[in-house]
């Protein structure tokens, strides 16, 4: 063991972006990642204005808005009435260097994160390695990994698991996941078809309500993504076969051709945060401490700034001398913003985008009306929507 070195489990946006925040630190680092090969993941793909921020201190946020598309506009709208209300990201000038929403695919930031890391000499990126327990003393973290059949040891100062929603390192050392998992799945369909051209002045980003089946619209460089919910009665064999698949689109937006669907994935969907953030020399971020549903695209934004918060941290207590109750705070910090903001937050999405009570749709449709025609309203609701209030609100927990 080198006298500075760290475990990270996951090569996704919240390992890869702890690990290259600990590598420019001078710390070595071994990231371990199950898949052989880097994954296309089609999972985010809003990145908000903080996380811009922070990645910026990599000097990788201009490179990753060319890949994607600026979205200065988000909207809710209804199923049937249309537009409810648009709200312009520019009011956020002055609270932040990206007054805008980046539509681009996580895996776009990964691509990146993974060519600076190949940079470091003291970095060690293992695919093929997955991670099965993890053991630890005073003095050090040992994590047993299974490469090419072979299980092997490896030991650090500190591991971070960034293993993603079924966390072995989370389940290893017996954190419980607090919370629970939605009845309905979330289908994810991505389509060449232009649907600018036929609904007038959609954005980029557009939350959908309605009583029945709301969906939201989010365009990436070269497709529309549209995410439904499931009826619980569907199977999901039901659920993605090509009939099922094309009457959704073709009730959301009947066209006389069928719709080229270029991609299609069912997800569970859970509001879960562990009860522990941190035990000794281990730590939890990104979706292995808490998960919610994609509404308001809080999870991979989250996990970014758990990765940065946490990072930072170790890096003072590795290389200042820094007391490792330091990681405590890190807990406190993102718990509370992990419970407080994101968990509330996307669930509170959900809940208004799918509202059946004609008078609790109303009530919400009007207060989005009202708040997007104030400008200093719809900038307090902007500051909410983009987690600017989140990462303040962990920089105000001692
Ligand atoms: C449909 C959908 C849309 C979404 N949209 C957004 C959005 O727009 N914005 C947003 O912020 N969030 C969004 N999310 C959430 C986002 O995708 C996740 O929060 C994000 O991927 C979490 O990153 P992570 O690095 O923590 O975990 P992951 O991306 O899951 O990465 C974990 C990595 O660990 C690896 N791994 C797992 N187990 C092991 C093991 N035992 N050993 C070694 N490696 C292991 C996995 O292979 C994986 O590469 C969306 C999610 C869904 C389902």
């Amino acid at each position: 063991m080198t006298p500075s070195h760290v475990l990270i489990a996951g090569a996704g946006p919240v390992g890869l972006v702890s690990a290259l925040n600990l590598a420019k630190a001078g710390i070595s680092v071994t990231v371990f990642e199950r898949h052989i090969a880097p994954q296309e993941d089609l999972r985010a793909s809003t990145f908000h204005p903080p996380t811009l921020d922070l990645l910026a201190r990599f000097g990788l946020t201009e490179e990753l808005v060319s890949q994607g598309l600026v979205a200065r506009y988000t909207q809710q709208r209804d199923r049937k009435e249309g537009l409810i209300a648009e709200f312009d990201m520019a009011l956020l000038k002055g609270e932040t260097q990206h007054p805008f929403r980046l539509q681009c695919e996580q895996w776009k930031l990964n691509t990146l994160l993974l060519d600076r890391l190949a940079l470091l000499p003291h970095v060690t990126i293992l695919m093929g390695a997955e991670l099965q327990s993890v053991d630890q003393d005073v003095d050090s973290v040992t994590a047993k990994v299974k490469i090419d059949g072979k299980i092997e040891n490896f030991t650090g100062n500190y591991l971070i698991g960034a293993d993603g929603a079924s966390s072995m390192v989370r389940q290893s050392l017996g954190i419980e996941f607090e919370g629970f998992t939605y009845p309905e799945r979330f289908l994810s369909v991505s389509t060449d078809f232009e649907y600018a051209d036929h609904l007038p002045k959609l954005s980029y980003v557009n939350y959908v309500s309605d009583p029945n089946e709301w969906c939201v619209l989010l365009k990436v460089p070269t497709l529309w993504r549209v995410l439904f919910p499931t009826r619980l009665e569907e199977t999901d064999e039901e659920v993605m076969t090509d009939e099922s698949i094309e009457a959704r689109m073709q009730n959301l937006l009947p066209k006389d051709t069928p719709y080229n669907t270029v991609h299609r994935t069912l997800y569970k969907v859970h509001q879960r945060v562990a009860k522990e953030f941190r035990r000794g020399r281990v730590a939890l971020a990104g979706d292995a401490a808490h998960i919610n549903n994609p509404i308001g695209g809080m999870g991979m934004n989250g996990g970014v700034q758990d990765a940065f918060n946490l990072s930072d941290k170790l890096i003072e207590i590795l290389t200042s001398g820094a007391s490792p109750d330091l990681l405590d705070r890190y807990e406190r910090q993102r718990r509370a913003v992990a419970i407080e903001y994101i968990n509330a937050n996307t669930a509170r999405n959900k809940k208004n985008i799918e509202e059946r009570d004609p008078q609790a749709r109303q009530k919400t449709q009007s207060e989005l009306r009202a708040i997007a025609a104030s400008p200093s309203a719809a900038k307090d609701y902007l500051r909410k929507t983009s987690m600017i209030d989140a990462l303040e609100r962990a920089e105000s927990i001692a």
